[in-house]
């Protein structure tokens, strides 16, 4: 380390809440030393009442870039100079640039789910996409999906807190892009299975799957697959699902979460590096 921060190292970071367990510091640290780059990354503790703050010591350390995690990613929308088109959108941003004190946002979660889609040779474009969620991840994949050129999206939520933000996506989406999106409740099975039949791409992006969720799934049986359909999660740990196994039984190429979180981290690496 005494080795690698001099007094020329540009400075990167991490805010939100909480962030000890985030293992961004490690990732990206790592990769500006293996690359040689002369960059260090840290990670702080902060609150959304701290963010104006945040953006005073952004400029004044005149930081090169860094991540916004939960739940400043909002009112992060609001602090920066320039916004991307997807955050702009989403009106949320989990990465921000700053050049020569204009500081722009990005969100790089639906960027890192395309991508990690093109490096599995699954071509979306143009076609249509069934996907369950409404949450953070769901939000972003759904509007790179159509601000990429995906011709249709059927969107699956069940009624809970998250269903105000599947009414707005499905609105944007409709009224900003040329993509077709539609908002179905995830508890009426027999839609979800005609809106699947007639999809090439099933995402799961809702936290079921994952830890407390463990065990479930959001399609219910087998019987909703067919070969051809491509079955994505979001989630990644456990790395293998039930929804994926009942897929893979039926012959589906799945794909779980972890491309998504390697290319979302890759866009940012990108954004601050060139
Ligand atoms: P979130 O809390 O913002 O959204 C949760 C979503 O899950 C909502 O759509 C909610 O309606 C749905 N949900 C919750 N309980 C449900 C249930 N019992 N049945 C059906 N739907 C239910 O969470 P998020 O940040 O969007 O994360 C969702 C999942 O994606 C998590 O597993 C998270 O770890 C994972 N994730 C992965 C990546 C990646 O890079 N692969 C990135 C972000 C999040």
């Amino acid at each position: 380390m005494e080795r690698r921060i001099n007094g020329h190292t540009g400075l990167l970071a991490l805010f939100g809440t909480p962030v000890g367990h985030s293992g961004s510091p490690a990732m990206y640290n790592f990769s500006f030393q293996h690359d040689g780059l002369d960059y260090a990354y840290m990670a702080f503790d902060v609150n959304v009442e701290q963010m104006p703050a945040v953006f005073d010591s952004i400029r004044l350390f005149k930081m090169r870039g860094g991540n916004f995690t939960m739940p400043c990613k909002n009112i992060a929308a609001e602090l920066v100079d320039k916004l991307s088109p997807a955050a702009e959108i989403i009106g949320a941003c989990n990465v921000f640039v700053n050049d020569d004190g204009v500081i722009t946002g990005h969100i790089t979660d639906g960027i890192g789910f395309m991508q990690a889609l093109k490096d599995n040779d699954i071509d979306v474009i143009g076609k249509k996409m069934t996907i369950a969620g409404a949450g953070g991840a769901a939000t972003a994949i759904e509007i790179q999906a159509a601000l990429d050129g995906v011709k249709e999206i059927s969107i699956f939520n069940i009624h809970d807190k998250f269903w105000a933000n599947a009414e707005e996506t499905v609105r944007k989406i409709n009224e900003k892009t040329d993509c077709k999106a539609t908002l179905y409740d995830l508890d009426d099975k027999e839609k979800l299975r005609e809106e699947m039949a007639d999809s090439y791409i099933f995402v799961n992006g809702t936290g079921v799957g994952m830890k407390p969720l463990e065990g479930m799934s959001v399609v219910p049986d087998k019987s909703f697959f067919r070969p051809e359909l491509i079955v994505v999660d979001v989630p990644y740990s456990p790395l293998e699902t039930k929804m994926r196994s009942m897929a893979k039984e039926v012959g589906c190429k799945t794909m779980n979460g972890l491309g998504m979180m390697l290319f979302q981290g890759a866009a940012a690496f990108k954004l601050w590096t060139g």
